[in-house]
C-alpha cells in the first residue's frame, strides 16, 4: 500500500539535548505555519547509536502528516526545522538535535541528488521501521509491508520510552 494523496510519512530522531520536546516542537511548528496536519504520531523509540557509536542513545519517531505542501517543499520545511532546532550538519550519522526525513510521500517515486523517495535507507533501518509499523503497517517500502520489515528488522537495544512518548503526545 502507498499512502493517499497528500501524506507523507516522516521519521523524526535527535540524540542532543531534549529530542522528544524538538520533535513535539517540530510538529506544532508545521501545523502553526498551516504547511501540514499530523495525523498520527508513534510512540518514541529509545535506540542504541548506529553508525558512528561513541555517542548518546537516539530517540525515534515517525508521523504522518497531511499536507498541500509539493514533496521539495516538504523537504525544505523539515532542513529549516532541523535548523531552527539547532542542528549542525558536523558530521555524517554524528550527534544531532534533530532528524526529519521524509520517508514516504503519496504513491511518489523519485530521485535526484536533494530529495529520494521513499527514502533510500529506510527500509534497512530498525529505528525508523519500528516506529512507522506503529502508524503505517501496510505501507510498502521496496515491495515489503513496514509491519513485515519491522518484525524482521534487528531491534537489539530499542525500547520504548513512556515518558518521551507523553512529550510527544502532550499528555
Ligand atoms: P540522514 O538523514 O541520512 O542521516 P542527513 O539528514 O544529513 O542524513 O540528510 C542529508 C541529505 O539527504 C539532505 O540534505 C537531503 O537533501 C537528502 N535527502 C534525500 N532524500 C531525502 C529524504 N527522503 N528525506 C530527507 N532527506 C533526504
Ligand atoms: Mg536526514
Amino acid at each position: 500500500m502507498s499512502l493517499p494523496a497528500g501524506c507523507a510519512a516522516l521519521a523524526l530522531g535527535g540524540n542532543i539535548g531534549e529530542p522528544a520536546r524538538a520533535f513535539a516542537q517540530a510538529l506544532a511548528q508545521m501545523e502553526a505555519g498551516g504547511a501540514a496536519r499530523v495525523l498520527a504520531r508513534s510512540r518514541v523509540w529509545r535506540t542504541p547509536p548506529w553508525g558512528k557509536t561513541d555517542q548518546p542513545d537516539f530517540l525515534n519517531m515517525a508521523a504522518l502528516v497531511e499536507t498541500r505542501l509539493s514533496p521539495r517543499a516538504l523537504l525544505d520545511l523539515c532542513l529549516d526545522l532541523e535548523r531552527r532546532a539547532g542542528r549542525l550538519r558536523a558530521q555524517r550519522w554524528g550527534p544531532r538535535t534533530l532528524d526529519l526525513d521524509v520517508i514516504a510521500f503519496a504513491d511518489l517515486r523519485c530521485g535526484d541528488d536533494r530529495l529520494t523517495l521513499p527514502h533510500p535507507r529506510a527500509h534497512e533501518r530498525a529505528f525508523v521501521l519500528a516506529p512507522l509499523a506503529e502508524i503505517a503497517p501496510a505501507l510498502t517500502l521496496g515491495g515489503r509491508r513496514a509491519d513485515a520489515l519491522a518484525a524482521a528488522a534487528d531491534m537489539t537495544g530499542m525500547s520504548v520510552d513512556e515518558a518521551a512518548t507523553r512529550i510527544v503526545r502532550g499528555f
